[in-house]
């Protein structure tokens, strides 16, 4: 008896969106690393609509997750088309890839407010992100804090370089103080056990960090603009 292709709703390689597509062939195998629920998946799917065959490679890092609608963990494979060879993409952006655009435009908007070397690190950082170097990214996170305490201890607002010093001057509240102390422990593990954070608690604290560096620098300048008091009213 003939076995009948399984359907999936899958990417077409040439209609360059998902349709419904006979499923010709799929296996999956581990990689090769230390965590062994890594792994890689060969599909070749056909497309009901035009006939053309997909080939597609698809990693699953299981550290690589978003939360779904239902707050659970989902694996976010990384997926490259193989054939039609001259597929060009237009695959929808992860996540990921919308979060690192939100925070370019940011960066930009840093660089009117925020001493230069700290716009450069977080950019740096980012990048790291972005190209999945996370334990680079991680550590860096614990540079800019160390660069946020230097460049208040230059401009002579605080007495130490540190982060309590942030928040003895009241900078940052005592909350957000021991936010930071997190995120910098966690740039601590990375640097010295190679610990990196993963996915969501890097966006979470980048989303910190930046919410931070406004009120570090931004908040000061914009109380500039504003008068102590409306006069004639
Ligand atoms: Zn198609």
């Amino acid at each position: 008896m003939e076995m009948l292709p399984k359907k999936d709703k899958c990417l077409c390689g040439r209609c360059n969106k998902e349709t419904n597509c006979d499923v010709l062939f799929s296996a999956n195998k581990r990689i090769p690393c230390d965590d062994e629920r890594n792994y890689m998946s060969l599909s070749v799917t056909q497309c009901c609509g035009c006939s053309e065959w997909t080939v597609r490679e698809r990693c699953f890092w299981i550290d690589n997750y978003e939360y779904n609608e239902f707050g659970e963990a989902e694996t976010i494979p990384v997926e490259t088309i193989i054939y039609p060879t001259d597929y060009e993409g237009g695959v929808e952006k992860t996540s990921k890839d919308k979060f690192c655009e939100s925070l370019e435009g940011k960066i930009k908007e840093l660089e009117a407010y925020c001493p230069w070397g700290i716009v450069q690190l977080v950019r740096e950082c980012l990048s790291a992100y972005q190209r999945g170097l996370d334990l680079l990214a991680t550590v860096g996170l614990r540079m800019i804090i160390d660069a946020i305490c230097q460049a208040k201890k230059e401009q002579e607002e605080i007495s130490k370089a540190k982060i309590d010093s942030l928040c003895e001057s009241g900078f940052i509240n005592e909350k957000q103080r021991d936010l930071i102390i997190k995120i910098y422990s966690c740039g601590n593990s990375a640097a010295h056990e190679f610990e990196p954070l993963c996915n969501h608690e890097l966006t979470a604290s980048f989303t910190a960090m930046f919410i931070i560096l406004d009120n570090m620098f931004h908040l000061p300048k914009l109380g500039e603009n504003v008068p102590d008091k409306k006069k004639g009213r």
